[in-house]
């Protein structure tokens, strides 16, 4: 089995390093980029698993690597950033990141969301992911038959609230923005229609039972938007 292969994307030295070093000690194959250019050509040549990718680069933006990737693949990008403006996440999102990171990041956070992105990974690997019946948890969505139970209690949902959950599930593990839920679900992207996906969104959490559970399975990225969690 061909070993799971990251690519580090940081011109930060000391940051490139703190990655480096825990990627090894969790027995990882990884590979470093400084620029943009070069991680651009190395997704292409090296194929890699994971794309770890800081957005304040010295030649082009970060985001300009995440549309070069999508462009040809679907490899899934974390976006590690010191930047704490919402908007350029947003915009990272948008263009097709999985995830991000906030500097300062803890090693536990990264390896957490490495293992997130592992776990989707698998489930895509598997057929799975393009099943009819979508199991997560306690959670199973049967995408024919529009029916939702959390264990064996069959949840009763609106459309609204329906979709929402298809996206989301469809989406498991990845970061939905705002205004890319809206279009998917609505068409649109006014303000009024994040408000009201802010209401169907705690029904459906609340009909989830989301609440009381100590993982959510729907988790909220305030001022970003939604992902679901994986089990
Ligand atoms: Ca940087």
């Amino acid at each position: 089995m061909k070993q799971f292969q990251i690519l580090i994307v940081e011109d930060d030295q000391s940051v490139r390093n703190l990655i480096s070093v825990t990627l090894k000690v969790h027995g990882y194959t990884y590979t470093t980029a400084v620029r943009a250019a070069d991680a651009v050509m190395l997704s292409t040549s090296l194929k890699p698993d994971l794309v770890l990718l800081d957005l304040g680069l010295p030649d082009t933006d970060g985001t300009e690597v995440i549309r070069s990737i999508r462009s040809w693949s679907n490899m899934p990008i974390i976006v590690i950033s010191a930047r704490s403006d919402d908007a350029d996440k947003i915009a990272a999102l948008d263009a097709g990141a999985d995830d991000y990171l906030t500097k300062p990041f803890s090693t536990d956070e990264l390896m957490a969301r490495i293992r997130v992105v592992q776990r989707r990974l698998s489930l895509l690997q598997s057929g799975s992911g393009e099943s009819d019946v979508f199991r997560n948890g306690d959670l199973l969505v049967d995408y024919k038959a529009a029916l939702v139970k959390c264990g064996d209690t069959e949840v009763h949902l609106t459309l609204t609230e329906y979709k929402l959950l298809k996206l989301l599930s469809l989406n498991v593990g990845k970061v939905l923005t705002y205004s890319s839920i809206v279009k998917e679900i609505w068409g649109g992207s006014v303000e009024t229609d994040i408000v009201s996906l802010r209401v169907h969104m705690a029904t459906l959490r609340k009909k989830l039972g989301d609440v009381a559970r100590e993982e959510p399975l729907i988790r909220t990225h305030v001022g970003i938007g939604y992902s679901m969690n994986r089990y």
